[in-house]
């Protein structure tokens, strides 16, 4: 057996010189620990060990006792081994792993290997799933958690042991270069989804680390993803944000997954939080996740520089650094021990709780998980994930062309994205085990009997003429998307020279000039260097190591192929909200987010009518850029001197758009289904524990397919100033129902569900007064409403 106690490279690091250190620290400690070297694969070695030697072997006892026998057995040098990951290079290696902590095979100490992530495993082949934001639009949570646990399947049979997902973050900004990732803008929805994607992992032996905690709400701009953004960065970003908007909108995914998912463990976010580092927040890490809401699970890093200190951080909570010790390096924590900055008492604290999760897990007790492609049925998990785009489909417009029929017998097929696999760029970037292009997958579909043409949008006037002679024309559109930077606005190609028109509109706040102000000054937008920084950043800003899907300008295609075609149908497989300029003059529009590798079997599918499209908006599309709770305002977005002010408050989403009396383009909600469907009987009762609304969805079409009953609540004002929110989702469901097939609705509602956060008594209330229940198909489409005088509580 070799020894594998790690070798960690220590230095001084100046957090804001984040690049240069990055570099630094993969040259200097490179290869220095590769688990390669370290860790054998032995499957007999990585059970714990012989008890006369190692107490803490002995699976009968407790965790917790386990855990603290071993910690006490452990030297500082090892105690600190095991607080930082050991390999900065993983991500990049091909392997499909993203973070190690080394082994101490001296105490039967496994190595502990991390993995991405939300859309699956990345670094090797891997069933690449719809995005999760598609998951969202699912509406679905058995969905979440067969997706958690077919990814966490893979996760395990690479090798590892924990999944750096799903993603809890609330969107806020639908600018967000990782909104993608998201399960949308409403706490409920994602709640929902993020608990059972932790169950559905957890139940496979992978523990689930959610992320990234908290406020993690951009990405920045003018950047080189994913490492930087300079204005608005998410490593230097101080998200002030006020607590009853935390507690209301942000929180409530990860409280969930503690309460009620019993998640192992969670990733602190590289943003400040009200002036504190998310990772060393005594606020977040320890008044609300371990004292209020009883997290006993671990926490880790986010990679690179997320973590800003030693001491603040070590005395936080028990954490691991990744992917490599810089703060957690020997000689920075040995000092800090020396010099009773963080009592070894700390570190052992700390310890104990890593391990006792560990133990619990039976993580020390089972053979290592080895890496064996063959153990995944590839094929189950391409059917769950066609399911999930099919299912996350949304139907935004259909003024009766789909689902296509017999009578077709020439499609025209246009766009560059009809070829191609659009994903988002980043740590959530899957390579995957197979593809199939919408095109191919249409052609195929399709028949014989079926002329199928192609276009790639490159020569508009080419498409115009193919569409003309066509029954049909499919117009496949796209957007980019990435972690490291944010969108510069919400068209679907949108570039630096865009940004003028979208963001910065502090002009109309009379807020002070920002770096991007000046950057698209009039005088600056014409000079040579303005043409440079173009040149130097739009090819990275959005993804550079994805497709270039866009012809430049995929509106002008849609409008002139709807000109020619009134039979026009468009296909956005997008990152999320889009502007949709065209939408009055095609006749339908299907929304299908990334759909992943099965996402052209989908589209055909949905197209022709094989199954029903099931999705629902997870979010907002708005009308125009304004209509962004953020736009025109850069003291909240993207933040002056890097101080981004939630000063919307708990007003996102639909919250902003209720509350501004805007008319969204398409409302959080909102798809449509190849049938029609009624909702009736609705009743509103008060019993013990909260209220119960019943009700009756019924089939009243044609044709087989989903229903997504919602149920909004709005809460009265407790008090005058203290504003709610028109509406807020209060729950929902999801049936497939045959022709003339209906279903009961029962909805329960508990008081915390109708409770706000009262930041006075810093808990949870219900005010009294009158509470309005509706029911619907989105949250503006309201069919049955009834109020409710409630008591306080
Ligand atoms: C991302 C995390 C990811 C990690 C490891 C970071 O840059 O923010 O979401 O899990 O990298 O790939």
């Amino acid at each position: 057996m070799k020894h594998s106690v790690s070798r960690k490279c220590g230095f001084p690091v100046n957090g804001l010189v984040i690049l240069a250190a990055v570099s630094a620290l993969l040259v200097a400690c490179g290869g220095s620990s590769s688990p390669s070297e370290t860790t054998t694969p032995d499957p007999i070695s990585q059970h714990c060990g012989e008890l006369s030697e190692r107490p803490w072997c002995d699976a009968s006892l407790s965790a917790a006792q386990r855990a603290e026998l071993l910690v006490s057995a452990m030297s500082l040098e090892q105690k600190i081994d095991y607080l930082a990951g050991d390999d900065p290079q993983a991500s990049a290696s091909g392997d499909p792993y993203v973070g190690i902590v080394n082994g101490i095979d001296a105490l039967g100490i496994p190595p502990l290997r991390m993995s991405d992530g939300p859309v699956g495993v990345r670094g090797s082949p891997a069933t690449a799933m719809p995005i999760p934001l598609a998951l969202a639009a699912s509406f679905n949570p058995a969905l979440a958690h067969e997706t958690g646990a077919a990814i966490a399947n893979e996760v395990r049979n690479k090798g590892n042991d924990l999944v750096h997902a799903p993603v809890a973050d609330v969107v806020r900004n639908p600018l967000a270069g990782r909104s993608f990732e998201t399960f949308g803008e409403d706490p409920l929805l994602a709640t929902r989804m993020v608990v059972e994607w932790v169950k559905g992992s957890q139940a496979q032996g992978v523990m689930a680390n959610i992320k990234h905690y908290l406020m993690n709400t951009q990405e920045g701009i003018v950047s080189v993803p994913p490492v930087a953004a300079v204005v608005g960065g998410r490593s230097v970003v101080n998200a002030v944000v006020d607590e009853r908007s935390m507690r209301e909108l942000y929180m409530p995914p990860y409280e969930a997954a503690v309460k009620e998912a019993n998640v192992a463990s969670v990733m602190c976010a590289y943003n400040y939080v009200n002036g504190a580092p998310a990772c060393s927040s005594e606020y977040l890490l320890k008044s609300v996740l371990r004292d209020e809401w009883g997290f006993d699970g671990f926490l880790v890093t986010d990679y690179f520089f997320a973590q800003k200190d030693t001491v603040q951080t070590a005395n936080a909570s028990p954490m691991i650094e990744m992917p490599y010790g810089v703060f957690f390096s020997q000689p920075l924590l040995q000092a800090a021990v020396q010099s009773g900055a963080v009592p070894e008492q700390v570190l052992n604290d700390n310890l104990t709780q890593i391990f006792r999760r560990l133990f619990s897990v039976g993580f020390f007790d089972r053979p290592r998980y080895q890496r064996n492609d063959d153990n995944i049925d590839q094929a189950a998990h391409a059917v769950l994930a066609q399911d999930v785009a099919e299912q996350g489909a949304v139907l935004l417009r259909n003024e009766g062309v789909l689902p296509l029929n017999d009578d077709v017998r020439r499609i025209a097929v246009i766009g560059a994205s009809a070829q191609t696999r659009p994903s988002g760029g980043g740590s959530s970037f899957v390579t995957p085990f197979r593809f199939k292009t919408p095109l191919e997958a249409l052609t195929e579909r399709a028949g014989d009997d079926v002329a199928v043409s192609y276009y790639d949008g490159s020569d508009i006037a080419a498409a115009v003429a193919g569409a003309a002679e066509a029954d049909v024309a499919l117009v496949f559109a796209s957007n980019l998307a990435t972690e490291g930077s944010d969108r510069f606005c919400l068209a679907l190609d949108c570039t630096l020279a865009d940004a003028p028109d979208s963001l910065l509109l502090n002009n109309l706040q009379g807020g002070a000039p920002t770096l991007l102000d000046q950057l698209t000054d009039p005088v600056f937008a014409s000079s040579p260097i303005r043409e440079v920084l173009d040149q130097l950043f739009a090819p990275l800003l959005l993804g550079a190591p994805l497709l270039p899907v866009s012809h430049d300008n995929q509106d002008a295609l849609i409008t002139a192929v709807a000109a020619a075609n009134s039979d026009s149908v468009v296909v956005l497989q997008n990152s999320g909200a889009v502007l949709t300029p065209w939408r009055e003059q095609v006749n339908a529009l299907l929304q299908v987010w990334y759909p992943g590798q099965e996402g052209g079997s989908a589209i055909a599918r949905l197209l022709f009518g094989d199954t029903d499209p099931g999705g629902r908006l997870p979010l907002s599309f708005p009308e125009e850029e304004l209509d962004n709770p953020v736009a025109g305002d850069p003291r909240r977005y993207p933040g002056l001197a890097n101080q981004a002010e939630h000063s919307e408050g708990v007003f996102i989403g639909y919250r902003w758009f209720d509350q501004q009396s805007r008319e969204p383009a398409y409302p959080f909600g909102y798809g449509l289904s190849y049938s029609e469907y009624s909702l009736t009987d609705l009743r509103v009762i008060r019993d013990e524990g909260g209220v119960v609304v019943t009700a009756r969805a019924s089939n009243i079409g044609d044709r087989a397919g989903w229903v997504v009953p919602q149920l909004y609540v709005g809460l009265p004002s407790p008090a005058a100033g203290i504003e709610q929110p028109q509406r807020r989702l209060a729950d929902f469901s999801k049936h497939w129902l045959a022709p003339g097939e209906s279903a009961s609705l029962r909805y329960q509602l508990s008081s915390r569900d109708l409770s706000y956060w009262d930041d006075s008594a810093k808990d949870w209330a219900m005010a009294a007064g009158d509470y309005q229940f509706a029911l619907g198909w989105s949250s503006r489409d309201r069919v049955m409403q009834q109020q409710l005088s409630l008591g306080g509580l």
